[in-house]
Formats: C-alpha cells, sequence, structure tokens
C-alpha cells in the first residue's frame, strides 16, 4: 500500500533557516559573510548547483571574491542555527563545478532534502526578484539591494520594495468520489493536473477558486476549503490548495485555457499513485497537485 498521507513539509517549505532580521545591517552582515562557519550555495541561471551526495553544493563566500556575480551580489538567506547561509547567482559555472551540475529545481525537486529544496527555492525566488525588478515602481529609478537581500530602495526617491510572492489558488474539486482534472494548453498527452489561477485583486483566495473552476471547465462550486499552501519558485507564487464540491458535472471547457479536462475516480488516482494504473500521467511529488490528491486520498480512505 502506498504512503498516501501529503508530505509534511509540502515540498519547497520548511527551510529550517532563522531570517535573522536583527542581523541584516551592514556591518553585521560583513561579519557574518566572514564568519569561519559561513556558506553559500550557488546558483547560474536559477538552476542549483548539486555537489557530492546530491545536495546543493556549499562554499565559502570567500570563494566567490573575484568571480562576476549577478545582481546583488550575496543575498543572506538567513542562519542554520549559528551557520550564516548566502546564495551567490554566478555567470561562469566552470569556474566551480562543470556547468551540466547546475539544474532546475523543477528536475530535480522531488530528489533533495526537503530543507534543501526549500533552501534553494527562497534563493531562486530572491534572484529572480532582483533581476525583475531593478527599477523603482514610484519614479522608475533604479535600486539598491539592502538587508542581505530582502529589501530594496530607490537610489532615487527612497521608496522601498519587497519581494514579491504571488497568490494562486490551486484546487481539486470533487463530486462524491471522483476528482476533476485538466489539461493545460500544449502540455504532453495523459498529462493532468489539478486547476489553478492567479487570485485577481479584490477576491478571497475562496473566491478565485470558485471563479477559475467556472472559467476553465465550467463548475459550479460549493464549500471551498483551505487545506495547505506552497511556495514555489518559479518564480514566486505561493500555491493555495483548496477542495471544493462540484453543483454540476456536465465540463465545459475554455479552450484557451484547457486542452481538456475530466473526471478521475478515486480508485483511477490510486492507481496511479500505486503504479498499477496509467489514467494520466503521475506528477512529480514536489508539485502541490501531487500532494493534493495524496491529502484526498488519504481523507477519503
Ligand atoms: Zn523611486
Amino acid at each position: 500500500m502506498t504512503d498516501i498521507q501529503a508530505d509534511a513539509p509540502i515540498p519547497f517549505a520548511g527551510d529550517q533557516l532563522d531570517y535573522a532580521e536583527h542581523l541584516r545591517d551592514p556591518e553585521q552582515l560583513q561579519a557574518l559573510i566572514k564568519k569561519t562557519s559561513a556558506r553559500a550555495i550557488l546558483l547560474y541561471k536559477g538552476q542549483i548547483g548539486i555537489g557530492d551526495g546530491g545536495r546543493p553544493h556549499r562554499v565559502h563566500p570567500s570563494d566567490l571574491i573575484g568571480h562576476d556575480l549577478m545582481a546583488p551580489g550575496p543575498v543572506f538567506l538567513g542562519l542554520e542555527g549559528e551557520r550564516p547561509i548566502f546564495a551567490f547567482s554566478i555567470t561562469k559555472p566552470e569556474a566551480f563545478m562543470p556547468e551540466e551540475n547546475f539544474v532546475s529545481l523543477r528536475g530535480i525537486g522531488g530528489n533533495l532534502r526537503p530543507s534543501d529544496l526549500a533552501l534553494a527555492g527562497r534563493a531562486k525566488s530572491l534572484f529572480a526578484w532582483h533581476f525583475s525588478d531593478k527599477h523603482c515602481v514610484a519614479c522608475g529609478s533604479t535600486t539598491a539591494a539592502q538587508e542581505g537581500g530582502v529589501k530594496q530602495v530607490c537610489t532615487s526617491c527612497g521608496a522601498e520594495s519587497f519581494p514579491r510572492v504571488h497568490p494562486v489558488a490551486i484546487m481539486l474539486v470533487t463530486d462524491g468520489d471522483r476528482v476533476l482534472m485538466g489539461r493545460g494548453v500544449g502540455w504532453p498527452e495523459g498529462a493532468m493536473s489539478a486547476l489553478a489561477g492567479f487570485v485577481s485583486p479584490g477576491e478571497s483566495i475562496e473566491e478565485a477558486a470558485q471563479r477559475e473552476v467556472m472559467e476553465e471547465a465550467g463548475i459550479k462550486t460549493k464549500n471551498p476549503r483551505y487545506v495547505f499552501s506552497q511556495p514555489w519558485p518559479f518564480p514566486a507564487q505561493l500555491m493555495m490548495g483548496l477542495i471544493l464540491e462540484a453543483m454540476n458535472t456536465d465540463i465545459t471547457v475554455d479552450p484557451k485555457e484547457l486542452e481538456d479536462a475530466r473526471w478521475f475516480t478515486r480508485e483511477e488516482v490510486l492507481a496511479v499513485f500505486e503504479k498499477r494504473g496509467d489514467a494520466f500521467m503521475r506528477l512529480p511529488r514536489q508539485t502541490i497537485a501531487h500532494q493534493l490528491l495524496r491529502y484526498w486520498l488519504a481523507e477519503t480512505a
């Protein structure tokens, strides 16, 4: 029998770091980065450098001296116990390890330790923010990173900005012992997942979930129930998982959003999880859709 409890922590959560807001002034950051115990993980184009043992490769921050770095330079992720953990985004991976050792968190996510995956995801999202938000939203001037890379301040007007997190509703819609899943445009044949969509200004997460299900599949729902959430660093979504009950069952797919949507029985889902059925393609363990299905299977056992 497959273990069908959702993972705890949910993949990409549970980083075990103290974000140490009280240590993020320039003097203390300088002291932290020089500590013998300090370590840095390396990113290259949003991919994480993996070292021996299949864990993120760690170097001392001083090993980065003289290397070209992407803005904003060192990012202080936090304290792991007493150990300061930094992240650097480098431009020449071969100076540290073969380029192929830098891998996508989408690909390797399910194989990393939960705390390593969460730490790498935090670093990836922070660097993506520094890469995309180089200008002040108030006046358009350039911004400068502060507090170890968790804040930007405009060099002209002084406006502050903080790392963005984008809320997304992702939902399992149930009809008795059946669950609704859809295949997005361009996905491989057989790939199916929970429906999802960005929360709009003025909406609660429950309203966003109900609107998206109606728009994408023509299903009216009731009793939206928040289950758990997941940071998703591609680049910085917060996936908020809900379970809703269908009030009608005839699916009307919006072809701009989905190529297909179908009801799957609990037995079909369980068979996929137990690798004895192929009603749809098995979802990667690190996705919240996979975790929501596991949660639902456990809840309905
Ligand atoms: Zn400004």
